[in-house]
């Protein structure tokens, strides 16, 4: 079976890809997780088409829902040209759609070689960027990206270009292990980029 969409928390959450550039200490993408506390079962064998995916929207009630979330178990940005098609498709056809968000780790640019910011513009109303760290070293202990500390400046790049298209952009960072200097230290990096913080509970898995 393949889970596209799911309900979590009076929204509804996109899952388009498994495929991540990090290697994140807690995702549950490792040790054989096949789901969530959100989903039993987001590994998807192949990734949907954009028409499946389209098709699998319309057939929820969008309009009853909070947001529009994608997410997914990987990084949903390696498909962000499908997630534009998605929204523009998803706004000829339905009235009074819900915010529309992305989560992602902000490394879509080095994915993809290119600023894809400009294309967030009037469809991606919040982009919630996990920040995971206050400085390159912890970022890159914790999220293992393939690009090294690359992927750091990368992040923090995205961040500020997306700002300027994107109403809302905020950063996460989970409170486990931190201290309060760490994460004053995430709040001014993160306002420094146009971005608000958001600190986010520990979930154990
Ligand atoms: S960025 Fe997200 S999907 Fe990728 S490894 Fe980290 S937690 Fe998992």
């Amino acid at each position: 079976m393949m889970t596209i969409t799911y309900e979590y928390g009076g929204a509804l959450y996109v899952n388009l890809t498994n495929r991540c550039d990090c290697a994140c200490v807690f995702c549950l993408r490792h040790n054989g997780h096949k789901g969530s506390i959100y989903a039993d079962d987001l590994w998807l064998d192949r990734e949907p088409t954009r028409e499946e995916a389209l098709a699998d929207l319309l057939g929820r009630d969008l309009p009853a829902y909070r947001e529009l979330v994608f997410c997914g178990f990987g990084e949903p940005m390696f498909r962000v040209d499908d997630i534009l098609w998605l929204v523009d498709r998803l706004k000829e056809r339905v009235p009074n759609l819900p915010p529309v968000r992305i989560n992602t780790n902000g490394h879509a640019n080095l994915i993809h070689g290119r600023d894809v910011t400009p294309g967030l513009a009037g469809r991606i109303d919040v982009l919630s960027i996990s920040l995971n760290g206050s400085d390159a070293a912890e970022y890159c202990a914790v999220t293992q990206p393939r690009d090294g500390e690359r992927a750091w400046e990368a992040m923090l790049d995205f961040t500020r270009k997306a700002a300027a298209y994107v109403p809302t952009v905020m950063m996460t960072v989970v409170d486990k292990d931190k201290t309060p200097e760490e994460i004053e230290k995430c709040r001014t990096l993160a306002q420094s980029l146009g971005a608000a913080l958001r600190v986010r509970a520990y979930i154990p898995d």
